[in-house]
């Protein structure tokens, strides 16, 4: 039987499709990934098709009958058999190995998709049904949320693993305990968010707690996600930049809605998401380098 595998929205590669890969080579199958470049009649005997955005476009020519999954399409879930199944990582040749420990998350951020598709946080997987190799990506959406979060360090500590969490830490989690731990995890940088202004507090908690277990914040290894054009104002988003900045922090501005946002959301996500250029400039530098107008008046 010959199995086909499209990923039809990223080049990265894409955690089911590794699964299901794994999964029919088990049972004897042959596997291939492939793009299909025309409405022809294809050699598969079976085609899964996985898409992880909902705004990206579609693959003109999926088959049919392709089975499709991933939130671009849908919220199906994979059966246990193949989503518990240590991924095929010679689809892509991954030298790192990548996976879920945990699922959902404690929170119910407005924008984020995850309360909705995969409800509170919930133990999914151990590191050894899918860690293969030292460097470790993990998707968790809230780690530190999961009750496991102790025994998990204390593992990846031993077994020297080299880990990005991903999908961010919560810094309002952060406790002299974790960063205690995470400082001897020693990841070579730490992500977090600060989506809502009045999380300033927390945010400035969780840092001094990092700082104070040795983790070398100074050193430019903490980024800290930005969520602009949502609900704050311009100079809010200037406000949490410039702030971090002064931290030797890395803001990281994501802009919610891009399509929508102001040309000057753009540019202020051009500034401070390249450090180069972030601790170069001060933001009126770089406007007037620009010849960016103001918004509404001289308001950033
Ligand atoms: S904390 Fe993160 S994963 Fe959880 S709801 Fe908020 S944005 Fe989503």
């Amino acid at each position: 039987m010959r199995i086909g595998l499209i990923n039809v929205d990223s080049k990265l590669p894409n955690l089911a499709l590794l699964k299901l890969a794994a999964w029919h080579k088990q049972q004897g199958h042959e596997v291939e990934i492939y793009t299909p470049i025309e409405a022809a009649i294809d050699p598969f005997d079976m085609v899964y098709a996985s898409k992880v955005f909902a705004n990206t476009p579609d693959c003109p020519y999926l088959p049919e009958d392709a089975i499709l999954g991933g939130t671009g399409y849908n919220y199906s879930v994979l059966p246990d058999e193949i989503e518990h199944i240590c991924p095929d990582y010679s689809l892509y040749d991954m030298q790192y190995s990548l996976g879920f420990s945990s699922r959902g998350c404690i929170r119910k951020c407005p924008f984020c998709i995850v309360p909705a598709k995969e409800g509170g946080i919930k133990e999914h997987s151990s590191l050894s049904e899918f860690v293969r190799h030292k460097e470790v990506r993990l998707l968790d959406n809230n780690f530190l949320a999961s009750p496991l979060w102790r025994d998990k360090l204390h593992e990846m500590i031993d077994r020297k693993l080299k880990v990005d969490f991903n999908q961010w830490l919560d810094i309002r989690l952060i406790t002299d305990e974790n960063a205690e731990l995470l400082t001897r995890l020693n990841p070579p940088y730490l992500r977090f968010a600060w989506d809502f202004v009045e999380l300033e507090g927390q945010v400035r908690k969780g840092l001094e707690t990092l700082k104070k277990a040795g983790f070398p914040i100074g050193k430019r290894r903490v980024n800290m996600y930005l969520l602009t054009n949502y609900n704050t104002t311009p100079q809010q988003d200037l406000y949490r930049i410039e702030t971090l900045k002064a931290m030797n922090v890395l803001p990281y501005v994501m802009v919610y809605e891009k399509h929508k946002a102001h040309r000057l959301m753009r540019e202020l996500q051009n500034w401070a998401n390249q450090p180069h250029i972030l601790f170069k400039y001060t933001w009126s530098e770089y406007r007037a380098a620009r010849k960016l107008p103001a918004i509404g008046g001289d308001v950033i």
